[in-house]
């Protein structure tokens, strides 16, 4: 059988009325904040130091701190992982989350994505509950937005899937998931300073992609020191087309969003990756393909094509096999960068664009 779903309880440790919710902030914050409850500042490092570094979040087991102060931080400090509502397995090794998150507007569901590949490992994270950017071809969209993710909730995603006995380390993390994450840049921001701090998760900056849909006004605010790579959701070649599938592009049109891509490759130094969907007759014509390599042609880049994920919820198809590879051979052709990404979880609704629908019930 592809698809093998499995219900998890909501199982939480006991925690006393407003514990510290020690994921939302910073390294330096949480030294500081369990120092001065235990008395003394390297007691906080000790702490910070057990729960990321040795992965210890049993308080009585901390073995640096004084016995008789390790009975006061239990249920006092919330490290737990989200409560995992369901868990589902695709037949390709992917592993869809729904996570559960406590927001201003009460109790919520996420989804987080597991990609097993032979020399990597990616969790694809949500920075938002629902989304408002109201994307044509994106059955997130169709949610509406619910609320954005604290820093604390977008890195519990990782501390929870990395808890899982049956999976391998995480080595690549991309904010692709549900919700745009320049539309929660300040939290997504220091969420990816958490993940990047030699104190904290310690992953590699260089492992780490954060996605928008083309927020001009964010990514001329980025610098060269934010630890991440930026991807841009591109997908149409044509303001006409652009503006029809993706209503931010009424805001900023393509020449805008490709100016401030070359001005912030230059300004760092780092490469973009364009994520361009290929959907039948709205992406996908040769004349797509020329515009698509004249536009990338001014910004150091990479592009990732994406054969559109299919679903009854929206009128976009997928492309023949024959047009993808027509497409791409013509882009390889003019000396891009330019690769076909492999769909992942389409049978569990977890293949990019697909998230928070429920999938069709195993046969
Ligand atoms: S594609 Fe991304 S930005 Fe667009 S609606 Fe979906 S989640 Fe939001």
């Amino acid at each position: 059988m592809a698809i093998s779903p499995e219900r998890f309880s909501l199982d939480a440790p006991t925690l006393q009325s407003d514990p510290i919710d020690f994921f939302n902030m910073e390294i330096e914050e949480a030294e500081e904040r369990l120092g001065s409850l235990l008395g003394k500042k390297f007691h906080g490092k000790s702490f910070v130091s057990f729960v990321y570094k040795h992965r210890i979040t049993d308080p009585m087991l901390m073995s640096s701190l004084p016995t008789a102060m390790r009975p006061m931080l239990v249920g006092r400090v919330n490290i737990a992982p989200l409560p995992v509502v369901r868990k589902m397995v695709s037949k390709d090794g992917t592993v869809k989350f729904l996570l559960q998150v406590q927001t201003l507007k009460g109790p919520q569901e996420i989804e987080c994505v597991y990609i097993p590949e032979e020399d990597r490992v990616t969790l694809c994270v949500s920075s938002q509950v629902g989304c408002k950017m109201a994307c044509k071809f994106c059955l997130t969209a169709q949610l509406g937005f619910k609320a954005h993710l604290s820093a604390g909730d977008i890195v519990r995603q990782i501390w929870t899937v990395e808890q899982d006995p049956e999976l391998r380390k995480i080595t690549n993390i991309v904010f692709m998931g549900m919700g745009e994450p320049f539309d929660n840049f300040e939290e997504v921001k220091k969420a990816t300073r958490l993940l990047t701090h030699a104190s904290g998760f310690e992953k590699s900056a260089k492992r780490i992609t954060v996605s928008t849909v083309g927020n001009v006004e964010k990514i001329n605010m980025l610098k060269k020191s934010d630890p991440f790579r930026l991807a841009v959701s591109l997908n149409a070649t044509t303001d006409e087309i652009r503006s029809r599938i993706m209503p931010i592009n009424l805001k900023w049109n393509i020449a805008e969003l490709m100016d401030a891509c070359r001005h912030y490759s230059q300004r760092t130094n780092k490469r973009v990756t364009f994520e361009y969907i290929l959907m039948k007759g709205v992406s996908d014509t040769m004349e797509d393909a020329q515009r698509l390599s004249k536009l990338t042609s001014q910004v150091s880049c990479k592009i990732n094509l994406i054969p559109y994920n299919e679903s009854p919820f929206t009128e976009f198809k997928r492309p023949s096999d024959e047009q993808i590879q027509k497409f791409h051979s013509y882009m390889l052709r003019q000396d891009n960068a330019v690769f076909i990404r492999k769909n992942r979880g389409n049978d569990i609704y977890a293949a990019c664009g697909m998230l928070r629908k429920v999938a069709p019930d195993p046969a």
